[in-house]
């Protein structure tokens, strides 16, 4: 059979990102892995440009997560009218069966391994199922992902590769859904597999896009060793502890870590307690920061805006504590309620969820009612907050503070991120003058709350779903 594999475009805001930004894909990769011998696969980005819609394809899988649910049934609509089966899996799809399952001819709920073989099979004897569930497989027999050629820069390999150690969180964050999806016990590729698709690759940049690269103490003490020889520097996600953690940071350095992505959430010590930060203090992140800045290593923090326990004064006092620790770079984001995290289900319950217009759910667009903000203060104050943290004179002050870190990836991901603000603003405009429009009875925008004003049932015109008609 011809098979499509799929990522559909991003929002808008996420287009804003440089292309070697981007958190680049694997899991169409990891799929193509799967499929048995015998099939054409073709792997197709839409970020990198159209895709060929207008070829006949016999099944088309497309990956989608929830900001790009919408667009991933546009074209599930698209294929499947030009008489592809479709096939939804990924995040949202595992998340939303039944919401996906109108879009598509089958939804695969939960992860890939042991199962796309069956769902290729199923197809080709004509009895493909509506829905596919598969929780938590073992991955420590898959096979090595198929790296798609990416486009080169200037005749350069790209920039980094994508790479995965494991999945699943032991962590339980309200904000998040990866360990109801992968699980909260991690599961491992061998190291073996990992040192063999580096090398096949020949790739020396990687970035590992596991949620806890450090997560479970003895592995990653062994991956690192693993890594050594290869000579490659790297970047991922962690927790602080593994800065703080004498012996494995050492050796993460070692094996060429330079840059960590760090959830610190929030400063707010009652929000980090109800979160269940297991580093309560941010005392611990200061001298994360500073272990980082000491061994070359670009910490890149990740903080939370809109969490209940936090007033507006949050944001005076985040950027007083990154400007005091010269934190290299930071991603800011507004508190999301993603479908799937017990966040959603909380702030349903409680009436605060604004729309489900998925395509908002970017992690910088304002979709539910905070608790000690309007929406429209929460925005304001989290695109001030971004811009003032990215202005040149914060970056040159940062700057100096950073002369063991790579600087070509301190200025870039600093002047990446000054792009993206530009088109937050833009995109916060169009935003509440749609839910002006859709709601009907959101008034001047406002910066300061008056106290009076209550916000209940402010948008209580609002559509509950805003996707494209089923067919
Ligand atoms: S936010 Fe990070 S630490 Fe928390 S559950 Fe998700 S992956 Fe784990």
């Amino acid at each position: 059979m011809r098979i499509l594999l799929v990522s559909p475009k991003k929002t808008e805001l996420d287009e804003s990102v440089p292309g070697w930004l981007r958190m680049p894909q694997l899991s169409l990769s990891i799929i193509a892995a799967l499929t048995p011998r015998g099939h054409e696969v073709v792997i197709a980005e839409e970020e990198d440009g159209p895709l060929p819609v207008e070829d006949q394809w016999d099944v088309v899988g497309i990956t989608s997560m929830t900001a790009t649910a919408p667009r991933a049934y546009e074209l599930s609509l698209l294929f499947r009218n030009r008489g592809a089966r479709v096939v939804l899996g990924g995040i949202h799809p595992s998340v939303l069966p039944e919401e996906a399952a109108q879009y598509a001819d089958a939804v695969v709920v939960g992860e890939a391994e042991g199962l796309w073989p069956q769902v290729l099979f199923d197809i080709k004897h004509n009895r493909l199922k509506k829905v596919y569930r598969n929780w938590q497989p073992d991955i420590s027999d898959s096979p090595l992902p198929v790296r798609k050629k990416k486009r080169s820069i200037l005749g350069f390999p790209p920039v980094v590769m994508p790479i995965m150690f494991s999945r699943g969180c032991p962590n339980d964050c309200e904000f998040c859904c990866v360990h109801r999806v992968y699980g909260r016990r991690q599961r491992f590729i061998p190291i073996e597999s990992i040192v063999k698709d580096i090398a096949q690759s020949g790739s020396t940049k990687l970035l590992f896009l596991d949620d806890n690269i450090g997560g479970v103490r003895p592995y990653a003490l062994k991956l690192f060793k693993a890594l050594e020889p290869l000579r490659v520097i790297w970047g991922g996600q962690a927790s602080a502890r593994l800065i703080l953690d004498d012996e494995l940071f050492r050796a993460a350095v070692r094996s060429g870590c330079r840059a960590l992505f760090i959830g610190v959430e929030t400063i707010e010590l009652a929000a980090r307690r109800k979160l269940r930060k297991s580093l309560s203090t941010i005392s611990l992140y200061e001298e994360a920061i500073k272990r980082c800045r000491e061994s070359g290593v670009l910490f890149h923090g990740s903080f939370i805006f809109g969490l209940d326990e936090e007033s507006p004064d949050v944001f005076e006092r985040t950027l007083d504590f990154l400007l005091r620790n010269n934190v290299p770079s930071i991603a800011s984001n507004i508190l999301t309620p993603y479908p799937g995290t017990y966040l959603f289900d909380r702030l349903m319950r409680e009436g605060r969820i604004l729309h489900t217009n998925w395509s908002y759910y970017d992690h910088g667009t304002v979709s539910f009612e905070p608790k000690n903000m309007h929406p429209e203060e929460l925005s304001e104050k989290y695109l001030d907050f971004t811009e003032r943290f990215y202005s040149l004179s914060s970056i040159r002050r940062r700057a100096w503070a950073q002369l063991r870190v790579k600087p070509l990836m301190f200025l870039g991901m600093n002047i990446a991120f000054r792009r993206v603000i530009r088109v937050n603003r833009e995109h916060a405009r169009k935003y509440f003058k749609w839910l002006r429009e859709e709601a009907g009875r959101l008034s001047t925008p406002v910066v300061e709350p008056p106290e009076a004003m209550s916000r209940k049932g402010e948008y209580a015109d609002r559509e509950r779903l805003l996707l494209p008609p089923v067919p």
